[in-house]
């Protein structure tokens, strides 16, 4: 495909003039916003020379042709690494891993106080809680909706941490997005296009969980539906892929960590407990992920794991949690000779 990269200034006079020589010559293409001026894409073209005379337009910065079929999210169209600031100061992918924790659902104000303190004592930046649950089973706990929103905003007050949740529809964003720091695409959502476009023209960073049989080319175009409506904070979310073993909940895809560090520039995060379903699997997951690279976790906590209303058995509980927030510590330290930003103990 090719895709045509509009410079920073030019004007719109300039992207129809792009617009127009494409529909000329019976080529379909689509405009994503970029960060500095927009992209035509088109799949249409697939050779150089017919890529050519668009260099001399006016207001074109540059015209790449490319096989891959997710440009934005490349790194060989959209640049390397960089930290991603996700709310006032706090940042992902400025090589100190970033961890989110919490409950799978919110439940009940006493039970994310006491699991959002707890998960801040340990070291955790930001904290997760589902208000709107994505449930197999339709007569399972599908969460507290709209009072969820408003408990997860009480605990940002009392603790200062950004919160993460769950959208499930457009609806649910558009309604979400004013009152929570960073917005989750649950893995049976991945493919949700709808869902996706609207994410892309919101001001929120988007927490992309993977799908469960998703390639990591579908996953990439999943992201990139984000992106190229004009939203540059996406963060991939490994959380396990379905396999045949009925040991574990998933397969957890430690390999897709430097994979994706090779090919994209987002940031990547890892969701140990979905990946195995099983608490005791999550810590030394967690610890395998870091080591693989990933820039931060996704952790199920619960201040009564045997209570929970949902995803209880790979629920860690506040002690474990913060133990694992020691021992990665440790780690962190013993890799990179630095301390991490993360507030934990610093293990010697
Ligand atoms: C969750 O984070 O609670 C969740 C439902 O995750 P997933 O979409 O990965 O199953
Ligand atoms: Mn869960």
């Amino acid at each position: 495909m090719m895709v045509v990269e509009m410079a920073e200034g030019s004007t719109r006079r300039d992207l129809d003039r792009v617009c127009e020589s494409m529909a000329g010559g019976g080529r379909s293409y689509k405009v994503a916003a970029g960060r500095g001026g927009a992209y035509v894409m088109s799949a249409d073209v697939a050779c150089g020379e017919e890529s050519a005379p668009f260099r001399a337009f006016p207001g074109v910065r540059s015209v790449s042709v490319t096989t891959c079929c997710h440009p934005l999210a490349s790194r060989e169209i959209g640049g390397e690494s960089r930290p991603m600031e996700l709310a006032r100061g706090l940042w992902i992918g400025d090589g100190e891993p970033l961890v989110m924790a919490g409950p799978c659902a919110v439940e009940s104000r006493k039970q994310l106080l006491a699991t959002a303190e707890g998960v801040q004592q340990a070291g955790a930046r930001v904290l997760r809680g589902g208000a709107f649950k994505p449930r197999s089973h339709p007569y399972a706990f599908q969460g507290l909706g709209s009072e969820g929103i408003a408990l997860l905003k009480e605990a940002r007050a009392t603790t200062g941490m950004p919160v993460v949740t769950e959208v499930m529809s457009s609806e649910e964003a558009e309604w979400v997005a004013p009152h929570i720091d960073i917005l989750q695409v649950g893995a049976r959502n991945m493919q949700n296009f709808s869902l996706l476009r609207t994410l892309g023209e919101l001001d929120r960073p988007v927490l992309l969980k993977r799908g469960m049989c998703a390639t990591v080319e579908e996953w990439l175009q999943a992201a990139e539906y984000i992106l190229a409506g004009g939203n540059e904070r996406v963060i991939l979310c490994e959380r396990g892929i379905r396999s045949f073993d009925k040991n574990t909940r998933n397969t957890l895809d430690l390999s897709v960590v430097p994979l994706l560090k090779s090919m994209t520039h987002l940031p990547v995060v890892v969701d140990p407990s979905h990946a195995t379903g099983r608490w005791e699997l999550v810590a030394p997951m967690s610890l395998a992920a870091l080591a693989a690279g990933a820039d931060g976790l996704v952790v199920e906590v619960h201040c009564d794991p045997a209570e929970a209303l949902c995803d209880g058995p790979q629920s860690l509980t506040l002690d474990d949690f913060a133990h694992l927030m020691t021992r990665a510590s440790k780690m962190f330290h013993a890799l990179n000779e630095e301390e991490p930003s993360w507030r934990m103990p610093i293990a010697r």
